[in-house]
């Protein structure tokens, strides 16, 4: 099967490491025009090194206001990967306020705004896309120290539905992947101890985590047209974690 983004403009958030900026660049490679969308200039500084095509954005999705500005010139989007996303770890009875607002502002409602900003302009050009969200399989299953970064993928998980719901009649379809643990910089925050990732590998069925092409991958199937009728899915890339 092969995949080609030819002729699309594409928007990726959270573009300088992890999954986000492997995704760009795959993309970038297929053919597509990439926006890269992260906070940090210095990876994005890398990122257009490395891949020159890429057109960079340097905002604080956090800040509505601010993300607002950066992306009001951005151009027309045909493909959206709502990538960027924080976990701060917390015990329940130590969650702050600041934690909460935090995670929610960057993992729920930047996913929100961003793809507000893309599926208006989708809709005013009348030609569709594709939105995906990048959740977790922490959407369905309670891990230690992860009440926060749960419920804000199981809130992502809703709103890609509903999203798949209200933009399918301008031909948008909006699904998510939601993988299990991938050993990014985030990953290696709450995983790194061999004690606690061992007891997680031994949930797994495939017995090991999840590599960032694995994710990267299906990504390219749900924003390509391959997946011209999957609308409003989640795709677990757990190794049959949630089956189990
Ligand atoms: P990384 O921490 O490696 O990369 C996250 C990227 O998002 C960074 O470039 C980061 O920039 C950017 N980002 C974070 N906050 C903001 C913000 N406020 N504004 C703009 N950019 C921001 O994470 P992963 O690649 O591991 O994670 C990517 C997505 O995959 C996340 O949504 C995560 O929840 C999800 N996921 C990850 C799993 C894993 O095990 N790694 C498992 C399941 C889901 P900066 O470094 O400058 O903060």
């Amino acid at each position: 099967m092969e995949i080609t983004f030819t002729g699309k403009r594409a928007l990726v958030t959270g573009a300088g490491k992890g999954i986000g900026r492997a995704t760009a660049l795959a993309l970038a490679r297929g053919g597509a025009e990439v926006v890269a969308v992260t906070r940090t200039q210095a990876d994005l500084d890398t990122l257009v090194h490395e891949c020159p095509s890429i057109k960079p954005v340097c905002v604080d999705l956090a800040d509505w206001d601010a993300t607002e500005h950066a992306l009001k010139d951005v151009g027309p989007i045909d493909l959206l990967v709502n990538n960027a996303g924080c976990a701060r770890l917390q015990s329940f009875l130590e969650i702050t306020q600041d934690s909460f607002d935090m995670s929610f502002n960057v993992n729920v409602k930047a996913a929100l705004h961003v793809a507000q900003i893309v599926a208006r302009g989708m809709k005013a050009r009348g030609g569709g896309g594709s939105i995906l969200n990048i959740s977790s399989q922490a959407s369905h299953r309670a891990f230690k120290d992860h009440a926060v970064y749960c419920a804000t993928k199981g809130a992502l998980d809703m709103l890609t539905k509903v999203m798949a719901l209200e933009l399918a009649p301008y031909q948008i379809r909006v699904n998510s992947v939601n993988p299990t643990v991938v050993l990014t910089d985030m990953a290696k925050i709450g995983w790194s101890d061999p004690v606690k990732a061992n007891a997680m590998i031994s949930r797994i069925p495939m017995g090991k985590f999840a590599e960032v092409e694995d994710v990267v991958h299906a990504i390219l199937f749900l924003l390509c047209d391959k997946s011209a009728m999957t609308n409003g899915a989640f795709l677990p890339i757990d190794g049959g974690f949630l089956a189990s």
